[in-house]
């Protein structure tokens, strides 16, 4: 009979000082395991299952809403959703590409480039359409990811001698592409909460979501609650696993804020030509934008 024996799980003195996290006491996996002991490992009770898991069933939780909003949406012939469409394509693997490098360790940035897309598109105030930042928001968006995926990755050599340097240097890859993507964001929430304009349904989500934004920066820089209880939370509650729920259910409040209708505070201007509206929909040279955004998807892989 075929018998699967699964990898034994180790207790963190059991393994190399680099591979600590903070208040998670046991439930480790061999660091040099195989891709198959990797792939097993997701089936058995380690301190990685969870997260696994939890971005791995919501990657089809999103590529089942990206069916369904292709079968209502014409991708193909209306402009004004083609930077929907390059949100979804790039935000669907984002959870699969985390869930992987959960399974093998390692990392990834699609996530910030496909918000500069949606936010370039459909959060930008009115009046900053065509302007300079409008123009190369999403070629920056590709800039920082590639800046940001190699600090995260730098920020792996200082662990050792100097481990508060370390996280630094990694709470920064992760907070600069936020605090840049959501510059649009911040503006018009600011701008809705100091003047009159009326308050959508859009704008509620985008709050929602930066409000889970924000929680999941918490928990990724308190390290709670394991903090407080060592050993507690090894399998199951630590602050890796609320960070990735946070981070689908504030995707989750993203994705659907556009298809609420959103529009600037103001009334938008009359509709433009065809020719213009391709051209506010995709801030910065289009071409440039996809070469940069296929450049560094592949560097992902
Ligand atoms: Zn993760």
């Amino acid at each position: 009979m075929l018998t699967i024996k699964l990898p034994q799980i180790f207790r963190v003195h059991q393994v190399p000082r680099i591979f600590w996290e903070d208040g998670i006491m046991s439930g480790y996996r061999h660091p040099k395991s195989s891709a198959l002991d990797c792939v097993l490992s997701s089936f058995q009770m380690t301190n990685e299952t969870v997260n696994i898991w939890t971005h791995f069933l919501p990657t089809w939780y999103f590529v089942w809403r990206f069916l369904v909003l292709s079968s209502s949406l014409d991708f193909c012939r209306e402009p004004h959703h083609w930077p929907l469409l390059i949100y979804l394509l790039l935000v669907c693997p984002y959870p699969f590409a985390s869930s992987c490098a959960h399974t093998f360790s390692s990392m990834s940035a699609l996530y910030s480039l496909g918000c500069a897309f949606a936010y370039g598109a459909y959060a930008m105030p009115d009046h900053w359409l065509s302007g300079v930042l409008h123009r190369y928001f999403v070629p920056v968006a590709a800039f920082n990811s590639f800046v940001c995926t190699g600090l995260s990755c730098y920020s792996r050599f200082p662990e050792l001698e100097r481990p508060q340097l370390s996280k630094a240097l990694r709470m920064a890859a992760f907070m600069y592409p936020f605090l840049y993507d959501n510059i649009p964001l911040f503006y018009r929430l600011l701008f809705c909460f100091w003047s009159s304009c009326a308050w959508n349904e859009a704008v509620a989500g985008y709050c929602y979501h930066l409000l889970f934004a924000l929680l999941t920066g918490f928990l990724f820089a308190s390290h709670l609650p394991e903090r407080l209880a060592p050993g507690r939370f090894d399998y199951i509650g630590h602050s890796h696993q609320l960070f990735h729920i946070c981070a689908m259910l504030g995707t989750h409040f993203q994705l659907e804020a556009p298809n609420q209708g959103l529009g600037p505070p103001n009334p938008r201007p009359k509709p433009r030509p065809v020719s213009q509206q391709v051209q506010h929909s995709y801030p910065g040279d289009p071409c440039l934008s996809v070469c940069l955004c296929v450049i560094v998807t592949a560097q992902q892989g």
